[in-house]
């Protein structure tokens, strides 16, 4: 065992007995956006540089510092830290959101180049939806309505809020941030080198300051709210009415800004105080200069991430009603001449004919004993047994793993029937 290799740090292995887990909670996250009539998506986990940098833009923390990124020859590549980038990219090239509403979604792997920690990894996943072709603040309702109602069904919606704001448009913006860098003129001796450095190159960031005092500071700023234009404005209020009208809660967070600079109009997350320090489940808003700015036709914009390591996390912090499926329901042990046939024979059978049923066959030899002790590791309900009696018979004996009834000898014509009443 000396000199193993080992997984790169932050890039998680997730167990056979975790899978059900991450195959439950990606069920719902399926489920819930086929209700809504969402279409998925593809795209590769590999796109080139300059994308995340004209998307996301040079001075966010993704491109800055946290990106994957290597040389193919004489092509830059990067793997992607998120997925809207690729996904507005695949939108122009194909055509997909040329004079046409799309609603979209993905979920995979992201990659980038954090301090691991709980919740916050070097490999992690997502599940992201983007919206093309839809200015209205109806859309943006309907995708936060479509993540509240994804919490019910995970049943983590007691334990998240929403937080609301709308950063307005490019010019209101930009309006605002000298307004703000004034301010925080007045107060540089509050701010770490890396906060001055945000003060010339993208000071809205520092709203989202860990720093207690200055956050206090910072509540008598002026408000990006105060700012909006007369578009913005109205958009934010129609969504407010919106949610109020299903008795969706929110807070209103004028100090949300998100960390990435195509946003425009409505910014979103949902948070939890139950992870500890990263506590955002879920962030998105609207981008409707984002197309245009990757060389599409201008296309408003909207969309989100959930990361799913953070809502694997939380479902099994705060939901413990969950039934989560055995892996095997039927495990089938055979011994003696003849009997191998006999048993394959069976569970190729029983796999058509019960096809929502799984079944395990014992392959690796051995007395009843011994094969008893694997069909209890299993996890089955039912142990079915073809010995050479059984053979002669076209019978086979059914044994109750999990000690509710005697053992049966069931004539191979009724198994089937006999199993579909035990299910
Ligand atoms: P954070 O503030 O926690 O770094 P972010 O603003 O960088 O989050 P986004 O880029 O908005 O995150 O990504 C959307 C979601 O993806 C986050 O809300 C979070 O749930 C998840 N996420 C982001 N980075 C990571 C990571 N390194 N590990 C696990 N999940 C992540
Ligand atoms: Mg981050």
């Amino acid at each position: 065992m000396a000199n193993i290799i080992k997984a790169i740090r932050g890039m998680n292995d997730t167990a056979p007995t975790e899978t059900p887990l991450w195959q439950w909670v990606e069920g719902k996250v399926r489920s819930v956006l086929a209700n809504y009539g969402y279409s998925e998506v593809r795209m590769p986990i590999v796109e080139s540089t300059p994308l995340f940098a004209r998307a996301i833009g040079e001075v966010t923390d993704v491109v800055s510092k946290e990106m994957y990124t290597f040389w193919d020859n004489d092509e830059q590549l990067t793997l992607r830290p998120e997925g809207t980038a690729g996904c507005v990219r695949a939108a122009i090239e194909n055509g997909w959101s040329y004079n046409n509403e799309q609603r979209l979604w993905y979920m995979g792997p992201m990659f980038r180049h954090e301090r691991p920690q709980k919740g916050r990894y070097r490999q992690f996943h997502q599940a992201g939806v983007e919206i093309f072709g839809i200015a209205n603040p109806e859309i943006d309702a309907e995708l936060i309505i479509l993540t509240a109602r994804l919490w019910k069904e995970l049943g983590i919606d007691k334990d998240v809020t929403l937080q609301l704001n709308s950063i307005g448009s490019l010019q209101a913006r930009a309006n605002y941030r000298s307004a703000l860098v004034e301010f925080l003129q007045n107060h540089t001796v509050l701010l770490s080198d890396e906060e001055k450095e945000r003060l010339v190159k993208n000071p809205l960031r520092i709203l989202d300051t860990k720093n207690p005092e200055l956050q206090k500071v910072l509540d008598d700023a002026p408000k990006l709210l105060d700012y909006l234009d007369d578009d913005s404005r109205a958009h934010f209020a129609q969504l407010c009415a919106l949610l109020d009208s299903v008795g969706i809660a929110y807070e209103i967070n004028p100090k949300l800004v998100r960390g990435l600079d195509y946003y425009n109009k409505t910014v979103f997350e949902w948070v939890t105080t139950a992870l500890g320090a990263q506590g955002t489940v879920c962030g998105g808003g609207r981008y409707d200069g984002l197309v245009e700015q990757l060389g599409g036709h201008a296309t408003p914009g909207v969309g989100f991430a959930m990361g799913l390591e953070r809502l694997v996390l939380l479902v099994q912090e705060v939901n413990k009603n969950i039934q989560l499926p055995s892996a095997v329901d039927i495990y089938l042990v055979f011994a003696g001449e003849g009997t191998t046939v006999a048993a394959f024979q069976l569970a190729e059978k029983l796999r058509s004919e019960l096809p929502h049923l799984r079944i395990m066959t014992h392959c690796s030899g051995g007395n009843f004993k011994k094969q008893f002790k694997r069909a209890d590791k299993s996890g089955a309900k039912f142990a079915l047994v073809v010995g050479e009696s059984e053979v002669q018979n076209g019978q086979v004996v059914v044994k109750d793993l999990l000690g509710g009834t005697e053992q049966q000898t069931v004539d191979m014509a009724n198994v089937v029937a006999y199993l579909q009443n035990k299910f």
